[in-house]
């Protein structure tokens, strides 16, 4: 069983792996983050189990992306979605925008990698973007079981102000028809998801709903229809950690989805959701220190899903 102490041995032990990376620095305001930390939480649907850093604050950023899929998917429909958007794994890293014009069918490859992400965040309803991040905050407070959690301004700005390969995309999939209407708006929307603000519990907590299929066991609603968690938990595991999700997928083996911002949220199938914080990022944009810890807990509660 996962207690407390365990949880505390492993933030102890894994917190020297936090040297091995770095903090995201392309979008200015994310320097500022604290490479050393490290924090956990997991979830099981009755008890809660936290430790090292896990209360502080830090942008979902990619994190967000399986999210409002599900969103996305709940106001279009799955026709409509990978009719735009593909659903294979790309190989590249998670700005690329090499396959866009080599790829023949001339459409994001998967919901996972940025192209993807800001076709889907396109197609959130709303009738300005005030009511479609709204919508998002929504539902992520509904996931979280949260109602205090809300957009960084600063990391928003910030990345509007430097976000120019995202917006080198967002004009090119205009021009490729998988985008309508204004660009700088869809992007603004991408920037402003991904700079919501959660700490580990609220990661967890929204991961277990993905692990139970959408289910929430203790009120006993279904808060995704299930087809749509089941599509985002298999996005997960086969694109979540971008270009390193078949390393991950043999050495942890746990549906998971990381950000720049340090955050990885992992949902071990009816059984856990965990939420992983440490902002020390390797070359792949994923956290050192976080899928080593990962690793370790996957191998000691034997909860690949390959097992
Ligand atoms: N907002 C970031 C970006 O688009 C998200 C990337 C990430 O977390 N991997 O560059």
């Amino acid at each position: 069983m996962i207690d407390q102490a365990y949880l505390d041995s492993i933030i102890k032990e894994y917190k020297r792996y936090t040297i091995e990376g770095q903090v995201a620095d392309y979008i200015p305001e994310l320097k500022k983050m604290n490479r050393g930390d490290l924090g956990i939480s997991v979830y099981d649907g009755e008890k809660v189990f936290s430790s090292g850093n896990w209360d502080k604050k830090f942008t979902i950023q990619s994190v967000s992306k399986p999210l409002v899929l599900m969103l996305a998917l709940i106001d279009q429909g799955e026709d409509k979605i990978f009719e735009l958007v593909g659903k294979e794994p790309t190989g590249d890293p998670f700005n690329s925008m090499i396959r866009l014009e080599t790829y023949t069918f001339k459409k994001p490859l998967n919901p996972m990698i940025n192209a993807g992400a800001i076709t889907i965040s396109s197609l959130i309803k709303g009738k300005d973007n005030e009511e479609k991040i709204n919508r998002i905050l929504g539902f992520i407070r509904l996931l979280a079981d949260n109602e205090d959690i809300h957009v960084n301004k600063d990391v928003f700005l910030s990345e509007k102000e430097t976000g120019n390969r995202n917006r080198s995309l967002g004009y090119f999939l205009k021009d490729i028809r998988c985008i309508e209407g204004s660009v700088e708006e869809v992007l603004d929307l991408y920037f402003m998801q991904c700079s919501i603000e959660v700490n580990t519990l609220d990661l967890a907590k929204m991961s277990l709903i993905i692990a139970n299929d959408g289910f929430n066991k203790q009120t006993g609603e279904q808060l995704i229809p299930k087809k749509y968690a089941k599509i985002a938990k298999t996005f997960m595991l086969t694109c979540g950690m971008y270009d390193e999700s078949g390393q991950f997928a043999i050495d942890v083996g746990i549906p998971s989805k990381s950000g720049v911002g340090g955050g990885i949220m992992s949902s071990a199938p009816n059984q856990y959701g965990i939420g992983v914080y440490g902002p020390a990022l390797n070359l792949k944009g994923n956290s050192v220190a976080g899928m080593r810890m990962l690793e370790r807990i996957s191998k000691d509660f034997d909860m690949s899903i390959f097992l």
